[in-house]
């Protein structure tokens, strides 16, 4: 399989009249790489599972400064999980691997959690490594994505008394997709996941937008401002510390409440611009 970001998408029935055209065996085989079901393997297929990993997207997630919640959200996935790990070809996790050295192998997809601190020279020449040895950088969480919590820190705790100085991962290097909320729900891990393993860039284009940072204050200058509100309220049920109210049909932000997650703004229906294609494939069921 050929990294989706090496090449143009194309439907369904291109891709099969192109492998017909090859070999009818070609075209069987690509029948089934064109419509993917993930499903575990059964452990006498493991040879060929071995084989088709080398050909999955190789992953990388990482821990910077944060509490890890963003990772314990990814296996909140219970129902799907399995399929998750069996789509991608995990190869590093800070917390779960016995070293703590990040692997110099050259990752398809990197996805970093917490926020990087300044006076962590370690956290600095990881972040610096992993986006040289990757070719997408996905900030995982609010602290990856937008610093949220950690832009508050002031240090002086015991163990790293001078760890006072906690930016998200843009403001070192350069980010592709960004997750925002605190944590990030399962469910757009997840999807975000499969999104990459499926080509799916109709998916993944908004979430380009959104590494930086972030504040209930971009509903006001983005949203409200340019008379894209339409008082749904998904922004207040988004929300991790209940900081927005709805109030005469319009989001207002308690800025003492705000911990700059991002998840607001994310969630907005009005924050991106969906595709027709977009509406007529997830709303409209066409294919
Ligand atoms: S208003 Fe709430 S959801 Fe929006 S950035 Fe602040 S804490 Fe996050
Ligand atoms: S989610 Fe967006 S459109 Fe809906 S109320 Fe909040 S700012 Fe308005």
């Amino acid at each position: 399989m050929s990294p989706f970001w090496k090449k143009e998408k194309k439907s369904d029935a291109e891709n099969i009249a192109e492998m017909q055209t090859a070999s009818p065996a070609a075209a069987e085989e690509k029948t089934d790489a064109a419509q993917p079901e993930i499903t575990v393997k059964p452990a006498e297929a493991e040879a060929e599972v071995k084989e088709m990993a080398a050909a999955k997207p190789k992953v990388l997630t990482a821990v910077m400064s944060g509490c890890t919640g963003c990772l314990i959200s990814l296996v909140d996935n219970y129902d799907i999980l399995l399929d998750l790990l069996d789509a991608i070809d995990y190869r590093y996790e800070t917390t779960l691997a016995d070293v703590r050295q990040i692997p110099d192998d050259q990752m398809d997809i990197a996805i970093v959690h917490g926020s990087i601190c300044l006076q962590d020279k370690r956290q600095v020449d990881d972040i610096r490594k992993i986006r040289q040895n990757s070719t997408f950088l996905v900030a995982m969480g609010g602290c990856a994505s937008s610093g949220c919590v950690t832009r508050y820190s002031v240090g002086g705790q015991a163990a790293t008394p001078s760890h006072e100085s906690f930016v998200p991962v843009a403001n070192l290097v350069k980010v592709d997709f960004a997750l925002p909320g605190c944590p990030t729900g399962p469910e757009v891990i997840a999807n975000t996941i499969l999104a990459a393993v499926g080509a799916d860039l109709e998916y993944l284009k908004p979430l380009a937008e959104l590494a930086g940072f972030a504040c209930g204050c971009d509903l006001l200058t983005k949203i409200i401002g340019n008379g894209l509100c339409i008082g749904c309220g998904t922004c207040a049920m988004s929300c991790p510390t209940r900081a927005i109210d709805m109030d005469y049909g319009r989001p207002h932000v308690n800025q003492e409440l705000c911990i700059k997650c991002g998840a607001c703004y994310a969630q907005c229906p009005r924050s991106f611009e969906p595709t027709f294609e977009m509406i007529e494939k997830r709303v409209m069921g066409v294919e």
